[in-house]
């Protein structure tokens, strides 16, 4: 299983819940569906995806005149799964050039795994034979150059920066500019995160987009926006805040490892619209792996 490890807290809770829901309703009924729908909004699957998903269960049940809860059990995780891969309007994987550069934008706020998911996202690529430089685009927060310097002297990418408080614009222009003289595969471009400020973030990512986009016309490739999974329904909250700023193709879901509300995956792709692209399963280099609905429906229950 690729989620054997890191999903240990939601996988406990969720299974104790579900086990005890099946012993305590024997019959497929409203009072189970009832239950049923508390445990997953008390994962965090989210209200509207949680009436989604019940209201196709009563149907299903019916249909193939499912009357004990425990053959329903299969039936609830294929509709887990079903469920986050409708509505799929942006592609699941991320997009990563056959030749030439691939510039891949990481936007979220201070404190939810930016930095780090950027140096585990560097180490992913560097394993896989590719070429990586990062660009210190958060100028702003004092630390963050640095901390990103420490990310890339560890796994061995190149980091494109310049002082404290400097245009964020203009080191981008300098990275995309260095990333194509020396043939780099791949430039992970960290930004600040202030969402207290919309108009001012929204100015300068499109501003990062407008220098970059003079190198390389059809990048960004990527816009990653970071969440942590801890924070629950705050996340969401702040994935909309940032939609409303950049056009978001895909979410790094960190710190899942710390929760035992799994469910907000599911949330985040069907209540936003954006693919979970990878999930932060601990503190680790390692601990980033690509997500996919079935591996992670089927971790959850196995
Ligand atoms: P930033 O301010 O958004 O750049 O956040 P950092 O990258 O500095 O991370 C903040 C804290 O979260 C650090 O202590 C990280 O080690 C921790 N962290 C980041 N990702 C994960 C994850 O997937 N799991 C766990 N358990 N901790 C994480």
């Amino acid at each position: 299983y690729k989620f054997k490890a890191g999903l240990e807290k939601s996988r406990e809770k969720f299974q104790a819940e579900i086990n005890q829901l099946m012993s305590m309703y024997r019959k497929v009924d409203e009072d189970f569906f009832e239950a049923l729908e508390e445990i997953l909004i008390g994962a965090d699957v989210g209200f509207n995806t949680v009436l989604e998903l019940t209201d196709e269960l009563r149907q299903e049940a019916k249909l193939k005149n499912i009357t004990e809860t425990e053959d329903l059990k299969e039936t609830i995780v294929e509709k887990m799964v079903e469920i986050y891969n409708r509505n799929d309007e942006l592609p699941e994987s991320v997009h990563i050039e056959e030749d030439g550069l691939t510039v891949i934008l990481v936007v979220g706020v201070n404190g939810v795994g930016k930095t780090t998911s950027i140096g585990k996202l560097a180490h992913k690529y560097k394993n896989e034979g590719k070429s990586v430089m990062l660009a210190a685009g958060d100028t702003f927060r004092a630390g963050a150059i640095n901390q990103l310097q420490i990310w890339g002297d560890r796994v061995g990418a190149d980091v494109i920066r310049q002082a404290e408080g400097s245009d964020p614009a203009a080191v981008m222009y300098d990275a995309v500019n260095a990333a194509k003289k020396r043939g780099t595969d791949i430039l992970i471009c960290d930004t600040a995160g202030r969402l207290q400020n919309k108009g001012n973030l929204m100015n300068e990512l499109g501003k990062m987009k407008k220098v970059i986009q003079k190198v390389v016309p059809e990048a960004p490739h990527e816009v990653l926006l970071t969440l942590d999974a801890t924070t629950g329904q705050n996340a969401l909250i702040q994935a909309k805040s940032f939609q409303e700023v950049t056009d978001v193709t895909g979410i790094v879901l960190t710190k899942l490892d710390g929760t035992a509300k799994g469910g907000i995956v599911l949330a985040i792709k069907n209540e936003l619209g954006i693919p979970v692209k990878f999930v932060g399963l601990g503190e680790q280099l390692d601990d980033l792996q690509e997500f996919d609905a079935e591996s992670y429906v089927y971790g959850l229950f196995a």
